[in-house]
């Protein structure tokens, strides 16, 4: 199960949440080359991995996806996908977009769920509530929202993360198969209305806007 968004819609509380519940969901856990952020542990938030490691793994065809975000690379390891598979357990992804995309082209049967923050200002207290992101990271982080909210049409699933319990059951429906058909929660005006105001935020708060 891949779970897609923008960063600041929430989905990393949502993929823990899952698997604390239950025992059928387990996190897949990325590689990156990125640098922990306070309190993330190596083997349990990440592998924090060097650039030449992480090159590494793509030659040896151990990754099932990898790109590149913010600069910096991330990664799936196949190995851990497969022996989830093999026990039955839901793998749930929380990648970006260009990774989401090689998933759906790769395992027929995943499920990709598309989250999106209720508003912006929801999106711009959670991006900047963080405390570990300087003002240069929120607006590269805004920019890339304005792309990745663009992609949002391309997912089959599009469930709004406002009220977190009532987001934690959809997703499960999604993924246990009792949601059988797509579930749009988010009609695609909504998301034009989210992208209008994130540019307008950049226009006002950050320079040299380019949306
Ligand atoms: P962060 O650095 O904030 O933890 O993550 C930045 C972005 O990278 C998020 O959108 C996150 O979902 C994405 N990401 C994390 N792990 C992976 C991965 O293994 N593959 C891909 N393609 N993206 C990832």
């Amino acid at each position: 199960m891949v779970l897609v968004a923008p960063s600041g819609a929430g989905k990393t509380t949502l993929a823990h949440r899952l698997v604390a519940a239950s025992d059928r969901f387990v996190f897949s856990i990325s590689a990156t080359t990125r640098a922990p952020r306070g309190g993330e542990q190596d083997g349990v938030d990440y592998y924090f991995v060097s650039d030449d490691d992480f090159e590494a793994m793509i030659d040896a065809g151990e990754l099932a996806e990898w790109a590149a975000v913010h600069s910096r690379l991330y990664g799936t390891p196949r190995a851990a996908l497969e022996a989830a598979a093999l026990r039955g357990e839901h793998v749930v992804l929380d990648i970006d977009v260009q990774g989401a995309r090689q998933i759906r082209d790769s395992v027929p049967d995943a499920r990709l769920i598309f989250v999106l923050p209720p508003s912006v200002a929801v999106l711009m207290k959670r991006l900047t509530g963080r405390g570990t992101e300087g003002a240069g990271e929120v607006e590269r982080r805004l920019r890339s929202a304005l792309d990745e909210l663009q992609a949002a049409s391309e997912f089959e699933h599009r469930v709004v993360n406002d009220d977190l319990d009532r987001c934690l059951e959809q997703i499960e429906e999604i993924v246990t198969g009792e949601q059988t058909e797509a579930l749009n929660a988010v009609p695609l005006e909504n998301i034009d209305v989210l992208r209008a105001g994130i540019a307008r935020v950049l226009a006002e708060e950050y320079e040299n806007v380019s949306s």
